[in-house]
């Protein structure tokens, strides 16, 4: 086709880009490894159909000639909702957008995507224009459901959404057959950890995930940001080990801060659970509140936090 093969492209139009490519499969790198808020691009090439997995900042930075391969992409299938993952769709005007059900009101609405994160008012009056310059955002009004099991089938290639929630409620793993390559979205294994602070997240889905992700029969592994691309197990599972890991010391600096004499989640948000003091951005403490809560909700599970009132939080 005039198009040229998205392999070809990547290597020949794009030096600046690092890529790899598994058989059909493609996988573009943003910057630093798709460090957010940029993200690795994932890219198909079936003998009947062409796909791409998510769409990251990284398609900014497209050629002329893997732009027009990835303007006509068939469809875009979407592990998950959040700004960094739909920049590239206001670009694919006339392919099928699949989204799983847990999240296509995010894709579809500002009012969906505002109570998928679900900050307070004024901090989504001032997220959105800024979603709007950085990441492109624009509503897909045209994005279509799917629900767990769900398959595409490009041709010699096949791909079926793993319902994995936790970072959202409709995260998928995005499973592709036959070269076995597990595309794991934000279960990015970073050194950040798992990120679990907006309304639709859970982190007990999110530790049901963990295990449940190792269990996959993959061969290859792509996270959308940072990791990248890993081609071992060894190397797998000691990044999940590490990952999973940050779950318990949140926990930790959680019972930490109350031992301190910091007994409301106010004053944990203030004292930074997930970030840096330093850090900012207007969600910020929305994020740190809706991790904090469920770090409270599940030592209190364990018995080793007990909630005096509405308020007030203790360690027993
Ligand atoms: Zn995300």
């Amino acid at each position: 086709m005039a198009l040229g093969r998205v392999q070809d492209l990547a290597a020949a139009n794009e030096p600046a880009l690092a890529s790899a490519h598994f058989g059909p499969v493609t996988v573009i790198l943003g910057d630093r490894s798709g460090k957010y808020p940029d993200g690795n691009q994932i890219l198909l090439e079936g003998r009947d159909a062409r796909a791409a997995f998510d769409t990251p900042r990284i398609t900014r930075q497209f050629s002329a000639g893997l732009g027009a391969w990835f303007e006509t992409v068939d469809l875009a299938i979407l592990g998950h909702v959040h700004e960094d993952h739909v920049v590239g769709l206001p670009r694919l005007k006339n392919a099928g957008i699949f989204v799983h059900e847990g999240d296509l009101e995010a894709a579809r609405s500002w009012k969906g995507l505002a109570e998928h994160y679900g900050y307070e008012p004024d901090v989504l009056a001032q997220l959105q224009p800024q979603i709007e310059r950085d990441f492109d955002w624009q509503p897909c009004a045209h994005a279509q459901g799917y629900q767990d099991g769900a398959s595409w089938d490009l041709g010699g290639v096949k791909v079926q959404a793993v319902h994995m929630p936790g970072h959202t409620r409709g995260h998928c793993v995005l499973w592709v057959e036959p070269i076995g390559l597990a595309f794991l979205g934000d279960i990015d294994l970073t050194g950040f950890g798992p990120y679990y602070g907006d309304a639709t997240s859970s982190l007990i889905d999110f530790r049901k995930t963990l295990a449940r992700v190792r269990e996959l029969p993959a061969s290859i592994w792509v996270t959308s940001h940072h990791r990248g691309v890993i081609q071992d197990r060894v190397t797998f599972e000691a990044a999940l080990a590490a990952f999973i890991s940050k779950i318990d010391q949140r926990s930790e600096r959680v019972l930490e801060l109350l031992r301190s004499g910091l007994h409301t989640i106010e004053a944990l948000v203030q004292a930074r659970v997930l970030y840096p003091p330093h850090a900012n951005a207007v969600w910020l403490d929305g994020a740190e509140r809706r991790t904090i809560t469920q770090h409270l909700d599940e030592l209190i599970l364990q018995g080793l936090v007990e909630r005096r009132d509405e308020q007030t939080f203790f360690v027993k």
